[in-house]
């Protein structure tokens, strides 16, 4: 397996002593508040104790915005098999396929437990309703409020982890880094506006931190979506995997003014179609299974299609759908729509790739344990072995269902088997003075110029070319942004999306193949020679 190695600028973001700054202590660390986050604070019992920490409100995450809904083998004609078989046949050859079956058949459990904390899913005479998307053979996704499935999870899931007896949440706090000493995590060094910097020291710490899609000019994702997770893990040793996959995801609004909404796949799944500007359905150029072939293949036919045409989008067209199903079962993107003047069952709506979901992560094995004794992950930040080098349509919140549960579990048992000792570690963090004066930089005008970059030259059509100016301009822009010691989120999340493109481009352009998500106009085609995962860690 091919391994990669970065040096990066300092291994704490800050500077810290421990004489100087105010200490908690836990019995387990919970850095993120999302599907994964939640679920993983869920497994924990008293008396072991939990501290949630999450940079914004506990509602603000990627899952309170997951629109489509969770996959599993529901429908009594579909099986685990073909769940599995789908989300292979995705993955093109990355796929780990002992993880494929135990999370495929986790699926019923994990939505059914979801229904028995109070989510509630859309249901057809009486019995959960499944749609289709994308690269799946069988009607597998469960909804909730049509196509707003995360908010309803994600309700579901805070007003039980709220009435947890030992947890405390810690939201708008930021975790800088996590602390290591002698090869263990053992704990993170948070901010927040009320204290300023604090030490939690932790038996166990989860990390469940979510994507990283802030890092493209075009994404679907919420602002907390910086990556934060994935540079952290970085710093501390832990073995990143395939961080040159980034999907994106082929339908996004694209409206002057407008946020860049996600259009659901479940779109697609309930038969709208693809144009591009001159009416033509372009699909029939490009897959068999025209629609509903996996987003890689559509994300790609959209970004040749504007090519060709030299037209900035495509557009869905639903208008030859029962008007009635339309309104029903997609009342979100209606009403987001229609705020811009469109009636989503008569006019077309105009979408374009965008960034979506960071399938490489740091490393876990079956039960969620990175590379880093002490650190589990789950979720978004992780590279488990699902994906392969394609997400399959809902398979994350399910992923995060799953991983969450087990890293919660074996957090909790492994805590279990350390005293508490309420001593802090001689652990500080120096390092000679560099300019201090963050006032000097326009953060906002350098995460805009990283976003133009990353998304002109690591994007959805890459080449040799492309990635080495990218490395060059991310390396330039680090030399100076790194060496600095920043006082608030802002200046860390930028370093946190500097560092973590530059493990992107690195990944891009070792991989001198066409894979997945991650296409080579200099390699069109796959290379069996490079089925394999491509990691990458800090030098020593
Ligand atoms: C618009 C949209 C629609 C989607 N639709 C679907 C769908 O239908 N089905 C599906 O399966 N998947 C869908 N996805 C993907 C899915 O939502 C995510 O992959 C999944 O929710 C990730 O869950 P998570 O718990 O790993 O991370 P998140 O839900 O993103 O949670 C991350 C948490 O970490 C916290 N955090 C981040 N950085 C820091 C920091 N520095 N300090 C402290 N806390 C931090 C955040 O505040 C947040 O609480 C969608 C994604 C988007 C954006």
């Amino acid at each position: 397996m091919p391994k990669l190695h970065i040096v990066p600028a300092h291994r704490y973001l800050v500077r810290f002593h421990p004489k100087r700054i105010s200490h908690v202590f836990t019995d387990i660390l919970i850095v993120g508040s999302g599907i994964a986050g939640l679920r993983a604070a869920l497994e924990i019992k008293p008396p072991m104790q939990v501290i949630v920490v999450s940079k914004d409100v506990l509602s603000q995450s990627n899952s309170a915005y997951a629109q489509g809904g969770i996959a599993g083998a529901l429908d009594p004609v579909d099986d685990f098999t073909s769940h599995a078989a789908d989300t292979i046949a995705a993955g093109k050859g990355l796929c780990d396929e002992h993880i494929v079956e135990l999370v495929v058949r986790e699926a019923p459990d994990r939505i059914q437990e979801l229904i028995e904390w109070g989510a509630v899913f859309d249901t057809e005479n009486g019995e959960l309703a499944l749609t289709q998307e994308g690269g799946h053979s069988h009607r597998r996704v469960a909804h909730a409020l049509g196509d707003a499935t995360g908010k309803e999870v994600m309700r579901a899931l805070i007003a039980s982890a709220r009435r947890l007896p030992n947890a405390d949440f810690w939201e708008q706090t930021f975790i800088i880094d996590l602390l290591t000493h002698e090869g263990r995590c053992r704990g993170a060094v948070v901010w927040n506006r009320g204290h300023g910097k604090t030490i939690i020291w932790a038996k166990e710490t989860i990390l469940a931190t979510g994507g990283a899609g802030q890092i493209f000019r075009e994404t679907t994702n919420p602002s907390i979506a910086t990556a934060d997770g994935h540079a952290v893990a970085f710093r501390a040793g832990a073995v990143l995997r395939d961080m040159e996959f980034m999907q994106f995801h082929p339908t996004v609004l694209y409206i002057a003014g407008s946020s860049r909404h996600l259009i659901s796949e479940a779109v697609r799944g309930e038969g709208a179609y693809l144009r591009d500007c001159s009416g033509h359905r372009f699909m029939e150029d490009y897959s068999p299974r025209f629609e509903l072939a996996p987003r890689d293949e559509v994300s790609h036919a959209i970004a040749v299609q504007m090519e060709k045409t030299r037209h900035p989008c495509v557009y869905l067209d639903l208008s030859h759908l029962d008007a009635k199903l339309v309104r029903d079962r997609f009342p979100h993107i209606g009403k987001v729509c229609a705020d811009f003047g469109l009636d989503i069952t008569r006019d077309l709506i105009p979408v374009r790739p965008g960034a979506h979901y960071m399938i490489g992560g740091a490393v876990v094995d079956a039960e969620g344990r990175t590379t880093i004794p002490g650190l589990w992950a789950a979720g978004e930040v992780t590279s488990s072995g699902l994906h392969g080098a394609n997400r399959l349509a809902s398979n994350s919140l399910l992923e995060g269902l799953v991983f969450g549960r087990s890293s919660g579990r074996g957090a909790a048992q492994s805590a279990a088997s350390f005293q508490d000792t309420y001593s802090a570690l001689a652990l500080s963090s120096d390092w000679q003075h560099g300019p201090h004066d963050d006032d000097e930089l326009n953060l906002l005008d350098l995460r805009n110029s990283l976003g133009s970059e990353m998304w002109r030259d690591v994007g959805i059509r890459r080449d040799r070319a492309g990635l080495e100016s990218a490395e060059r301009q991310v390396d330039f822009w680090n030399r100076y942004v790194a060496a600095r010691e920043f006082a608030d989120p802002r200046g860390w999340e930028l370093q946190n999306m500097l560092l973590v493109s530059r493990l992107m481009i690195a990944g891009a352009l070792a991989r001198r193949e066409s894979r997945g998500t991650h296409f080579r106009r200099d390699f069109p085609q796959s290379d069996p020679a490079q089925a394999e995962h491509m990691e990458i860690c800090a030098a020593e």
